[in-house]
């Protein structure tokens, strides 16, 4: 079968329907670290009722389908592994519905979180999601991203109201609602959200909204070591403030901006806070903030109001992951994504920076503080054998480590290809719910095959 000629004969523009070389490799690798797998054809569809057209073909013929948005995933998520169609959902870019007095918004799946921001601002609110590349926001429901706004805000998982959704049979169904509540049956908006395209297609998705805060301020405060900045990070999160943000950098990952940056910024382990809210409560939050972080022995202790210098004062954080890469040139890059207890985070940290070293390999290490989640970022060559297999050794080392505490393998990048192999450990006797799930909605294992489990059960 000449699979781009059927495509074509149902898409009707071949604008929208490509083999091209280049638009194959741009949906072929994905961002991180893993191999290139070219999909056969990629089509770009602009309404539901072309999805379903493209779904019941493949579906009739058992050909992949791998939905794909920004391509910004970390896990491979995008990547074609048994080839087939890349269902590129950027045109589908409208937002359909503002309902500001509801806080709702019905988008279609393209839109991304700067685009849904920006449209959200005349209106005085704003989505909080916040992955840190310009992901589209099917792609963000598909992983359940979060980010550094979730110690307030929540997850993904927390701002999808309901989907309609473009079932493997070309059905087309709707979940959830309008209503920010509701105790009707089974949760199936949130089994679709972090579902990573493995169980339909996402062509609206109707999203929770917040109101701007009034005032805005960031925080940034050095400890002499990394169990005092958790302790006081703590406290802070016990004395409940405004907090909108609290990350945690170590002292090695700040070295390393340094020399990526040429910046001297104080090479000691560091909180980085952000408080929002009412103008009197930040008020309030910053001067409880100083005391309690000087209390426990901060060595430093900077804050701004400022829009931009407050920027600045981030820079540390956010060049992080740069910095790392910035020192590998032309390397892949394998981002660790376990979350623990907040209790262990501290332990986990220190643990992650041990099991680096004894491998005598590179880290970045930071975490979301507010909620357990945190990154070792290491740079690969994938053909260094023995370089990526000390880090798969670290990387099993850091999960399992997080697993003893009760935590969990991905805090928010999602499965894809590379943590398959926790699943296991992590779901045990409950792994095969999951796996009849798959089995039931795409009995063909059409949509994104290979990705979050190895094999699902055949049904006779
Ligand atoms: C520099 C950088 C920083 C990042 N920081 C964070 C962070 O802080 N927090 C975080 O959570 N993530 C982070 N990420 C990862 C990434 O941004 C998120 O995983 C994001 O949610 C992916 O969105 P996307 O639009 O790029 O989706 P894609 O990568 O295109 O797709 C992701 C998955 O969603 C599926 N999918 C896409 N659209 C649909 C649809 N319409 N229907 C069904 N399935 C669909 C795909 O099949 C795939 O499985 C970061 C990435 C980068 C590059």
């Amino acid at each position: 079968m000449n699979l781009y000629a059927e495509l074509l004969r149902i898409i009707g523009d071949s604008e929208r329907v490509s083999v091209n070389a280049t638009v194959l490799e741009q949906h072929g690798k994905g961002v991180a670290y893993h191999d290139l797998h070219l999909p056969d054809v990629v089509v770009f569809p602009v309404s539901k009722e072309e999805i379903v057209e493209v779904v019941k073909f493949a579906n009739q013929h058992s050909i992949p389908i791998v939905p794909f948005g920004a391509g910004s995933s970390l896990e491979g998520q995008i990547i074609p592994v048994t080839g087939g169609i890349s269902l590129n959902l950027t045109l589908m870019n409208q937002i359909l519905s503002i309902r500001s007095d509801d806080f709702i918004a019905v988008v279609q799946p393209g839109v991304t979180r700067s685009q849904l921001n920006q449209a959200l601002k005349k209106y005085g609110l704003f989505f909080p999601t916040d992955p840190g590349a310009d992901a589209t926001i099917g792609g963000m429901a598909a992983t359940n991203a979060s980010g550094t706004n979730s110690v307030k805000y929540g997850v993904m998982r927390d701002q999808v109201l309901g989907f309609e959704v473009v079932l493997a049979d070309g059905s087309i169904i709707r979940t959830g609602g309008y209503s920010y509540k509701s105790s009707a049956g089974y949760n199936l908006t949130g089994l679709f959200v972090g579902s990573e395209g493995t169980l339909g297609v996402f062509t609206e998705v109707i999203l929770k909204l917040h109101g701007i805060p009034e005032e805005t301020s960031d925080v940034k405060v050095t400890f002499p070591s990394i169990e005092a900045a958790g302790g006081a990070a703590n406290l802070l999160l016990k004395a409940g403030l405004s907090i909108g943000k609290i990350e945690l950098v170590d002292d090695k990952t700040i070295k390393a901006v340094n020399a990526y940056k040429g910046t001297s910024y104080r090479e000691e382990p560091t909180l980085f806070i952000e408080l929002s809210g009412s103008k009197p409560d930040v008020e309030n939050s910053m001067s409880i903030v100083h005391e309690i972080v000087h209390d426990e022995h901060c060595v430093s202790f900077e804050f701004e109001n400022d829009s931009l210098k407050r920027a600045q004062l981030w820079e540390a954080r956010h060049q992080a992951a740069l910095a790392i890469m910035a020192a590998n040139p032309g390397k892949g890059h394998m981002v660790t994504d376990v979350c623990v207890p907040l209790s262990e985070l501290v332990n986990a940290l220190k643990h992650t920076r041990k099991t680096v070293d004894k491998y005598g390999i590179d880290a970045v290490i930071f975490g979301h503080v507010g909620d357990g989640n945190y990154h070792a970022v290491f740079s690969v060559d994938t053909n260094n054998e023995e370089y990526m297999k000390k880090v798969k050794e670290a990387h099993k080392e850091i999960v399992q480590f997080a697993l003893s505490k009760g935590g969990t393998c991905t805090g928010e990048h999602g499965v894809g290809i590379g943590k398959k192999s926790f699943l296991v450990e992590e779901h045990g006797d409950s792994l095969f719910i999951m796996k009849g799930i798959k089995a039931q909605l795409d009995p063909n294992n059409i949509f994104n095959p290979g990705k979050v489990f190895d094999s699902i059960p055949v049904r006779s």
